[in-house]
């Protein structure tokens, strides 16, 4: 998929004038864009973050796709019930195995090519940037969005769904994580980083974590840049940021550390 073309011929062509939201909800589904499914109790938190700046050009440029599935369509009754009380008892809510098959099956049904079906949860495996990679190469990917106490657990069994975490702390809803994701997804497809160079020299591409950077001025409040930054050495600067790059992932993370040097 990496040498896919940035504009598939005979894809339908979006209006660039268009706000990412309206962008989002219209988007007609396009060849070869990557693509994610979001289901989620509020689908007016999306794109949110995800509309600005380069993941919002690349969505305006067609470059991937946002469907939002609203689980309250899906809810029981006259007042659209997606939850209930938890089995056992205790505190909060359980969002309904029913009401949710019904929702992922609407987003299942639209899904193509490989696209996992993901539940974000505090349980799941730690997201980090070789999972971002992994979900860059398939053809989209599948969020559910939790709330309340989260999901009943017999969703997660029947369909067979990955559970991925954001990180060692409890969110309120998946929806945060879910942008956290697709943002870091959405950079590694390509021509969505202006510079390709990019996403191949910055933290966690190689396994280290990135040296410090510097801009102009070159004085500020007595500091100065270091000099081999200055010196138009492009090999010696190679070196110097090699160097600086190990030393800050020994001193902060001795778990990547050791991982490098495994490999290496
Ligand atoms: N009772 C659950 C937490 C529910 S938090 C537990 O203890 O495991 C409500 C929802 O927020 C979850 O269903 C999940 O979708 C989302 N969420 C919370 N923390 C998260 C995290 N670290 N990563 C991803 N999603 C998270």
């Amino acid at each position: 998929m990496t040498d896919k073309p940035h504009r598939a011929i005979g894809r339908k062509s979006i209006s660039a004038t268009l706000k990412p939201r309206e962008l989002m909800t219209d988007t007609p589904t396009l060849a070869g864009a990557w693509m994610a499914q979001i289901i989620t109790l509020f689908p007016q938190s999306f794109p949110g973050v995800l509309g600005e700046s380069l993941t919002g050009r690349a969505l305006q440029d067609g470059l991937w796709q946002l469907q939002t599935y609203d689980l309250r369509a899906h809810g029981i009754g006259k007042h659209r019930n997606v939850d209930d009380t938890p089995a056992g008892g205790g505190a909060g809510m359980v969002l309904r195995p029913d009401v949710l098959e019904s929702a992922i099956l609407e987003a299942r049904n639209s899904a193509r090519g490989i696209m996992p079906l993901v539940y974000l949860s505090p349980r799941g495996r730690r997201f980090d940037q070789s999972m971002a990679r992994n979900w860059a190469r398939m053809d989209g990917v599948t969020l559910l969005c939790g709330r309340f106490e989260g999901v009943d657990e017999r969703v997660i069994q029947h369909f067979g769904i990955t559970e991925v975490s954001l990180g060692d702390f409890v969110l309120t809803g998946g929806e945060i994580a879910a942008q956290a994701m697709i943002d870091a997804t959405v950079r590694l497809l390509p021509g969505v980083l202006g510079n390709a160079e990019s996403a191949v020299e910055e933290s966690h591409a190689n396994g280290l974590l990135e040296h410090p950077q510097y801009t102009k001025p070159a004085l500020w409040q007595g500091q100065s840049i270091p000099d081999v930054l200055m010196s138009g050495n492009h090999a010696k600067i190679a070196a110097w940021r090699r160097a600086m790059s190990e030393r800050i992932t020994q001193d902060r993370r001795p778990d990547l550390w050791a991982a490098y040097q495994d490999k290496s």
